[in-house]
């Protein structure tokens, strides 16, 4: 957004607003209208389908958030005390957080240099006779390696759960992200290429697994059958409401449109910055469509003639807002305290905590700002 007047443009541009330019308000006014708010409305149901489909499978079951959808495609996997979970090093914490709420250990493996994803080639050597999972993320929007993936899960009988939260709708081998696991998780946060403002969805191939979700979500009632009060499982309610529910079908129907539309902007900040020295972004995985949930780049300091701080705090002043990377799960004290393993080294993690961050990644950023932006990344180059 640009303030003009004859002086001069104030810019303000946040790092991420959601973007609801479809039936969202029609679908939520239906639901007050009719007095349909809780999770037993007609909304969650189509929304499940309708995801479902678009990921390439047969099966979706909504849930409150994106963190707790991981939580129960491995409580439905039967993923517990004693065993242990690969995961990549580079994630957002609820990854590893998930695989916590188990019992369950997480087992670090360090990112890709160039893909940032999780480095297929360090999998097999943290292989031990617990792993029971392994855990790709699909980093940015960036589809792994999932061959090699699919791969390694066979020939160590290991389920697969992608954490699919930043990457709705990216293909890898021309098969949508989601279809490559056992169960997979999708969240729906503000900020991510599909919302509800709060939610998730796991969604699977076989109904095995999508009625063993649908019941321990819903506090181990029993499934399609009358109710009673009496639980041979401990449930969770990680219920999603009509109304979120509404917004998710709304956001659906215009998924392929918001998807092209973070691309294209991906795309023009390449090009903008395609001759700047010291400017690295990610690289896509072979044969896959990276959906570009955050517009990163990756600093080399001593080429480009400024520190990552200096260059954020520069946006800043010209009113761009950017956002740091995670650190590494090696680093983090309750992962330590719960008993994971932070020994070893990490360099592409590490690097990338250090030197990366986000640009504004709004799927409606106009192509001014995107311009606007990658100028001041070029002029204040050394
Ligand atoms: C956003 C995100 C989550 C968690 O989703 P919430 O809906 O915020 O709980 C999990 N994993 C990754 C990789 C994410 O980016």
């Amino acid at each position: 957004m640009s303030i003009h007047n004859s002086q001069l443009t104030i810019h303000n541009i946040p790092v991420c607003e959601p973007y609801l330019n479809g039936n969202e308000k029609a679908y939520v006014a239906d639901c007050m209208e009719t007095g349909w708010i809780s999770s037993s409305g007609k909304y969650v149901k189509a929304f499940e389908e309708s995801f479902a489909k678009y990921c390439d499978c047969n099966y979706g079951v909504a849930v409150c958030n994106g963190t707790v959808s991981l939580h129960l495609a491995l409580a439905a996997l039967g993923i517990g005390k004693g065993d242990e979970v690969i995961l990549p090093d580079f994630t957002m914490i609820a990854s590893a957080y998930s695989v916590c709420y188990t019992g369950a250990k997480p087992v670090f493996v360090d990112a890709d240099k160039d893909t940032w994803n999780i480095d297929v080639t360090k999998i097999e050597e943290k292989i031990t006779d617990k792993t029971k999972a392994i855990l790709p993320v699909h980093i940015f929007g960036n589809p792994c390696n999932m061959k090699e993936i699919e791969r390694i899960a066979k020939k160590y009988n290991l389920f697969i759960i992608e954490d699919a939260a930043e990457a709705h709708g990216a293909t890898y081998d021309g098969k949508k992200v989601g279809s490559f696991s056992d169960i997979a998780s999708f969240s729906f946060f503000a900020n991510k290429n599909l919302t509800t403002g709060e939610g998730g969805m796991v969604v699977m191939k076989e109904q095995k697994y999508y009625d063993k979700c649908r019941y321990l979500k819903n506090m181990s009632f029993p499934i399609d059958a009358p109710r009673v009060y009496e639980h041979n499982d401990i449930g969770f309610n990680y219920r999603m409401s009509n109304i979120h529910a509404a917004i998710g079908l709304a956001q659906v129907e215009k998924a392929d449109e918001y998807k092209e539309m973070r691309i294209k902007n991906h795309n023009l900040y390449k090009e903008y910055l395609k001759d700047v020295k010291g400017i690295i972004f990610q690289k896509d995985e072979e044969n896959s469509v990276n959906v570009c949930w955050m517009n990163t780049i990756l600093l080399e300091p001593e080429i480009y003639g400024h520190t990552k701080e200096e260059l954020i705090a520069h946006l800043k002043e010209n009113g761009v807002d950017t956002r740091l990377l995670f650190t590494g799960m090696h680093r983090q004290k309750c992962l330590l305290d719960f008993g994971c393993d932070g020994s070893g080294e990490y360099p592409v993690t590490d690097n990338l905590t250090k030197n990366g961050f986000y640009l504004p990644s709004a799927s409606n950023l106009s192509k001014e700002d995107i311009e606007y932006i990658c100028n001041l990344i070029k002029e204040f180059r050394k």
